[in-house]
């Protein structure tokens, strides 16, 4: 049995579904189709919640009403399926945009985070009604399966953990290959917890979902379908000239997604090395191309790897009065970033200042104003990590320029600097 993995930019057009259908239709084996959001709707959905939380009903809606167009629109393009499927569908995907009307104009709970998880999955439940329609009336017999049946979380919204005992318990029915089903489509990114609210596992928390999957039912292996050729050396959006990873090790794979690498969601690799399934990233685009191949037994090559993280802040923490214990100060602040959910992407400590380097996000204020009680705090932000593997000096003058670098730490084989405001392709 195979995983696959359709991320939002491989199926946000009607070319882009028939190209899916293409692909499953080449698969012999009993396959689970783990799809993303379609194309931006993700980040549309994150829009009506922010409107919804300012309690902005007009603009609520009218983003609404333009992410249920985008699926009609789609659903209009893919014209292999018969005039009495698209209305069955349209009349679903409008039902589900209901639901999370409904679910605005009667909510009583405005945690941020709650609504979030119950507003942004119908990007989810969208795509995989549709990417499943389309399957079932072209390709071959599939059958929906709604992942928060079976992806078990705690109540973390946005990034919530997953219970992996329940999670296994109740995926064994699910995924039974009976009645002629031999292809199950579902959604990455959501999940439920023991209320039944639902919850999601991050942004690009697709992967992870389908790697948990694949873990779970112990599949042969995982496809993760992208819009580029296979894992690359640096990010093609960002830089020129880049070179195609063949072969990684789930350890490079695994730092590589920490960096910032446009490779994978971070989790991702963890649930698939406790069973040793392989991972392929494969382009969506020439599937005949071999891609990259993770697994115990491949090695990262010599080849230079840049990954780059943006919109990074630097906070700086001084004790007020110099009773300086590093250790304390050190867990005291930790457990302040924890809290706030703030991923720490590099330390520097000297004797009297420690400083983190963590993501500008909606909660990092909040936590310098905590970090604040008890030291000094001073922060720079508008900041972007770059990580080159296999560093040469030419390539650290070539990707930092002339911008001022606040921080650099290296070892034999990384080098980590930290640089004010990147200003385009170096
Ligand atoms: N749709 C979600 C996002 O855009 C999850 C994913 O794509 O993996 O973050
Ligand atoms: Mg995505």
């Amino acid at each position: 049995m195979l995983v696959y993995k359709f991320g939002g930019a491989s199926i946000n057009s009607p070319e882009g579904v028939c190209n899916l259908g293409k692909i499953v239709s080449k698969c012999n084996d009993n396959l689970i189709v783990v799809v993303s959001a379609m194309g931006k709707t993700t980040n549309m959905l994150e829009a009506v919640n922010a409107a919804c939380f300012e309690r902005n009903t007009d603009e609520t809606l009218r983003i609404l009403s333009g992410i249920e167009d985008y699926h009609y629109n789609m659903i209009e393009g893919l014209t292999e399926m018969s005039n009495p499927v698209r209305e069955k569908l349209k009349s679903t995907i409008a039902s589900s945009v209901n639901i999370v009307i409904n679910f605005i104009e009667n909510n009583k709970n405005y945690d941020f985070d709650y609504c979030y998880g119950q507003i942004v999955s119908l990007g989810e439940l969208l795509s995989s009604a549709i990417v499943n329609e389309y399957v079932n009336s072209t390709v071959k017999i599939s059958e929906l399966v709604d992942a928060r049946s079976f992806i078990t979380t705690d109540s973390l919204f946005r990034e919530a953990n997953v219970y992996f005992d329940k999670t296994e318990k109740k995926l064994a029915d699910i995924f039974s290959f009976r009645n002629n089903v031999n292809c199950y489509i579902t959604q990455g990114f959501i999940g439920s917890n023991p209320n039944g609210d639902t919850t999601t596992l991050g942004r690009e928390g697709s992967d992870y979902s389908a790697a948990i999957i694949a873990s779970l039912t112990e599949a042969n292996s995982l496809t993760i379908w992208k819009d580029v050729p296979g894992v690359l050396n640096a990010d093609p959006k960002l830089f020129s000239e880049t070179k195609l990873l063949p072969e990684l090790s789930y350890k490079d794979a695994a730092e590589l997604s920490y960096y910032g690498a446009q490779v994978m969601h971070q989790k991702t690799i963890k649930p698939l090395v406790n069973k040793n399934i392989p991972l392929y990233v494969k382009s969506f685009a020439c599937i005949e191309l071999p891609g990259t191949s993770i697994s115990s037994k491949k090695r990262l090559q010599d080849i230079p790897v840049i990954a780059i993280k943006k919109n990074q802040i630097l906070i700086s923490i001084l004790p007020k009065d110099f009773s300086f214990a590093l250790e304390d100060v050190l867990i005291e602040n930790l457990l302040i970033l924890q809290r706030y959910r703030l991923k720490i992407h590099l330390i520097q400590s000297t004797p009297l200042c420690i400083s983190f380097c963590v993501d500008d996000g909606r909660n990092t204020r909040l936590a310098i104003d905590e970090l604040r009680i008890d030291g000094l705090v001073q922060y720079n932000d508008n900041l972007e990590l770059i990580t080159i593997r296999n560093y040469t000096e030419n390539l650290i003058a070539q990707y930092s320029g002339n911008r001022e670098k606040l921080i650099m730490q290296r070892d034999r084989s990384t080098v980590r600097i930290l640089l004010k405001d990147f200003c385009g392709t170096p």
